[in-house]
């Protein structure tokens, strides 16, 4: 099978590793990948947003199946735009169609479909500049701290956790005029939940599911959880505090409702939902989903799926998931993401990487790294995630940091505390 795997970051190296190991995938192209997918796949210089270059490589090489690792594409609507072409219809597209791919994209859409089937989550309301008085009033009768969110897609910054009132109801009015372009015409405002969170992966062909292992992120750049948003510093899967007990709620009120949800409303969904869950008081609410797989959760998980991950999307595409199980290595597996210096503010890319030939036990995952003239250099803000398998999480997240040590770039930087809370 030729497989044509959209995505350039960390989770698409740890697609393109865990395909590589199924007998059945003759050619693997990535587009655009990095300097990791060029050791596994042919790379191809496209960006995944540029339906018609994607097509002309989909065409070149006879692609079966079409694996998308980022949401744009999937909110941009790649999937439809397959379906209706001729050329491209019989392609297997693992991802949804741009309805389902509103559950990441809309905000508003998400919460809606939540509150249509009984799905927990903070309660909210969803307000434009024409409504913003209903948002007001809103506001005023939460209790502090106020969440404010752009309902699009705004690169995972467009959600506010403010802790004074006049302040929130200011930046609502920024937000509705435009803060965040177009994607915050539309504001969702929302009840603050004070728990632990944790991401839960499933795979479904529209009607039957299978779930991933679950796994903890580490979102903020500074140690203890502080300082600035990023795309992620760091996973852990298994997550301790997601016993047996709690993952049956979870399985209850949220992923089971959600499936049925989609197929109530007549949504097809053949691909990844990645459900931001968070607890309190042991209940699970849902914070957000996602249409695709995360990062850097993607390298802790992958590696704990036994078996072959492309035979579980072709059945997810034949619409056999039925037929399927899921087998889970018991080993933890944990991972170090490290950054260029600035980041997530400014940083500078194309500085050599060192070291990789020095790295023991594990996967060394490549994030934001391209190859030039043979060697390895920086290209995006997170750049390696190093992944390792333990008996236990000290033991996996100690062959985790060993690897980080062992690379050098200018300006390298790593939390040293992933998973220091569980
Ligand atoms: P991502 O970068 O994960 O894609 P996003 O921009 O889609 O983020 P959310 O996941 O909805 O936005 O929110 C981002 C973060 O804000 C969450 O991971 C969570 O830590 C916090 N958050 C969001 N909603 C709430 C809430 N209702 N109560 C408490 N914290 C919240």
């Amino acid at each position: 099978m030729n497989v044509l795997l959209l995505g350039s970051g960390g989770r698409e190296h740890a697609l393109a590793w865990k395909l590589k190991q199924s007998p059945k995938l003759k050619e693997l192209i990535i587009a655009p990948g990095n300097a990791g997918t060029a050791q596994l796949g042919t790379n191809i210089d496209v960006d995944p947003n540029n339906f018609d270059a994607v097509k002309e490589i989909a065409l070149s090489h006879n692609i079966d199946m079409l694996v998308v690792g980022p949401e744009e594409p999937l909110v941009r609507g790649v999937k439809d735009f397959f379906l209706n072409d001729p050329k491209l219809a019989h392609i297997s597209v693992i991802g949804p169609g741009k309805r389902g791919a509103r559950l990441e994209g809309s905000k508003e859409f998400s919460k809606d479909f939540m509150l249509r089937y009984g799905i927990p989550t903070a309660k909210y309301t969803s307000v434009t500049l024409q409504t913003m008085d209903k948002g007001i009033a809103f506001l005023e009768k939460m209790k502090s701290p106020y969440v404010l969110k752009a309902d699009g897609l705004a690169a995972g910054k467009g959600v506010l956790i403010i802790d004074d009132l006049e302040q929130a109801k200011t930046e609502l009015k920024t937000m509705l005029e435009g803060k965040f372009g177009q994607a915050s015409q539309k504001v969702v405002i929302e009840e603050f939940l004070d728990g632990i969170e944790l991401s839960v992966f499933v795979l479904t062909d529209g009607s039957a599911y299978v779930v991933f292992p679950e796994a903890k992120d580490y979102k903020r750049i500074g140690e203890g959880d502080k300082g600035l948003n990023t795309g992620g510093m760091g996973a852990v899967s298994p997550v301790s505090f997601a016993d047996e007990a709690f993952m049956k709620k979870v399985h209850r009120k949220i992923i089971r409702p959600t499936i049925t949800g989609l197929y109530a409303d007549e949504i097809p969904y053949k691909g990844f939902i990645f459900i931001g869950i968070i607890k309190v008081d042991n209940k699970p609410y849902v914070i957000e989903y996602n249409v695709r797989l995360g990062d850097p959760e993607t390298e802790v998980i992958l590696p704990r799926v036994k078996g072959d991950l492309l035979e579980l999307l072709e059945a997810t595409a034949a619409k056999e998931l039925r037929k399927c199980s899921i087998e889970f290595e018991p080993d933890t597996v944990t991972t170090v993401v490290t950054v260029s210096g600035g980041y997530p503010d400014k940083y500078e890319k194309g500085k050599e990487i060192t070291g990789l030939d020095k790295l023991t036990d594990g996967m060394a995952f490549h994030a934001g790294t391209k190859l030039q003239n043979g060697k390895v250099l920086t290209n995006g803000g997170r750049v390696m995630a190093l992944s390792a398998y333990g008996k236990n999480r000290k033991e996996a997240l100690a062959q985790s940091y060993k690897n980080a040590a062992a690379i050098n770039y200018e300006g390298i930087y790593y939390r040293k505390d992933i998973g220091f809370d569980l």
